[in-house]
C-alpha cells in the first residue's frame, strides 16, 4: 500500500500546477502549492502514508460534517432537518441563491457555508466558546488527537476578511433562521474552520464516518450509525459543491474538501483517507487531491456504485 500511494502521488503530482491555493483568506495563500501528502488507514486500523502527510493544514469545510454531526449529536434529526435541508444545490460553497427555489431552510445545505453557520447555533453550550470548545473535543476525539488547536493567523485572517460569511450569516438572521449574535456565531464558524490537522488526523476521522461511528481501535462507539449513514448520503451528493456528481462518477465515495486543500474521503466499511494538496480548482476543490482519489479508487476498486 505504501508503495501504491507513492505511485499514486508521483503520477498526479503534475496536476498540483492546474490549480491555485485560495486567496480570498489571505493567510491561506502563503501555501505551497506543491505540497502534496496522502494518508490510508484500513484494515482494522493500519496507516499509509506518502508525500507530505505529516504537513499541518487549516480544515476548512472539511469541519463541516463535524458541525451537522455535533448538531445531530446534540439536537436530534428533527430539529436539525427543520433548520437545515439536505438537498444537493448544485452551487458554490459561499452561495447565496441556495436553490433557485425561495430562501427557506428546506433549501439550505449542511455543506455549504450558510447551512454550516446556522448549523452552529445548533450546538450545546452556554456561549458560542462553549459550543465550540466541544467541537473542538469532538474533532480531537475521532483524529484520537489531543493536541488539534486552532491556527490563530488564518482565524484572524479569516474574521477579518469574511465579509461574504457575515453577509450570509446576516440573510440568515433576516429570514429568521438564526437568532444569535451574528458575530458570535461567526466567531464559532471562523475558528472552526481554522482548525489545523494533517493528511492522518483527516485518514482517522474518516475511519470513523466509515465504520459507522465506531473507532474500531479502541473499540468505542462515537456516535450511532444512524448518524453516520446520514452524513455519508449528504457527502455524497454535496461534499464536493457543484462538483459532486463529476466526483461521485470518477471516484464515487463520500468526501469533503476545503479551501486549505484537504479532503477527507470515506470508503465505507474498508477506509479512510486524508490528502493535502492545496492547489484548487475554480470549485474550491484540490486538483490533484481529486485525481489521486480516481487513480486510487481505480486501483482499488473503491467506488460504492
Ligand atoms: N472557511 C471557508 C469559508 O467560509 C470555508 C470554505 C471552504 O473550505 N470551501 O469561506
Amino acid at each position: 500500500m505504501n508503495n501504491l500511494l507513492n505511485n499514486v502521488l508521483n503520477k498526479c503530482r503534475e496536476y498540483t500546477k492546474n490549480g491555485t491555493v485560495a486567496s480570498y483568506i489571505p493567510e491561506l495563500a502563503k501555501s505551497n502549492p506543491e505540497d502534496f501528502g496522502i494518508c490510508v488507514v484500513a484494515d482494522g486500523g493500519s496507516f499509509y502514508c506518502a508525500g507530505d502527510f505529516s504537513k499541518s493544514f487549516t480544515i476548512q469545510s472539511i469541519i463541516k460534517p463535524i458541525i451537522l454531526l455535533l448538531a445531530l449529536l446534540d439536537k436530534g434529526e428533527e430539529k436539525v432537518r427543520a433548520l437545515v435541508g439536505v438537498e444537493a444545490t448544485g452551487k458554490p460553497f459561499d452561495a447565496f441563491n441556495y436553490s433557485d427555489q425561495a430562501l427557506k431552510c428546506e433549501n439550505i445545505n449542511p455543506m455549504i457555508n450558510a447551512g454550516a453557520i446556522a448549523l452552529c447555533t445548533l450546538i450545546n453550550g452556554d456561549s458560542y466558546e462553549e459550543k465550540f470548545s466541544r467541537l473542538l473535543s469532538l474533532v480531537r476525539k475521532m483524529a484520537d488527537n489531543p493536541q488539534l488547536e486552532v491556527n490563530q493567523d488564518v482565524y484572524i485572517s479569516e474574521k477579518t476578511t469574511g465579509n461574504k460569511n457575515r453577509a450570509l450569516a446576516y440573510m440568515l438572521k433576516a429570514y429568521g433562521m438564526i437568532g444569535d449574535n451574528v458575530d458570535d456565531i461567526l466567531d464559532c464558524y471562523f475558528s472552526a474552520c481554522s482548525i489545523n490537522v494533517n493528511s492522518f488526523d483527516l485518514a482517522k476521522i474518516a475511519f470513523i464516518f466509515a465504520n459507522k461511528g465506531k473507532n474500531i481501535i479502541t473499540g468505542e462507539q462515537i456516535f450511532d450509525e444512524k448518524y453516520a449513514r446520514y452524513i455519508n448520503a449528504v457527502l455524497v451528493t454535496s461534499g464536493m459543491y457543484d462538483g459532486s456528481g463529476e466526483f461521485a462518477l470518477d471516484v464515487g465515495v463520500p468526501a469533503k474538501s476545503g479551501v486549505g486543500g484537504g479532503i477527507m474521503a470515506i470508503v465505507p466499511n474498508r477506509m479512510g483517507i486524508g490528502i493535502y494538496s492545496p492547489a484548487l480548482d475554480n470549485k474550491g476543490n484540490s486538483c490533484a487531491g481529486i485525481k489521486a482519489l480516481e487513480s486510487l479508487s481505480k486501483e482499488l476498486e473503491l467506488s460504492i456504485f
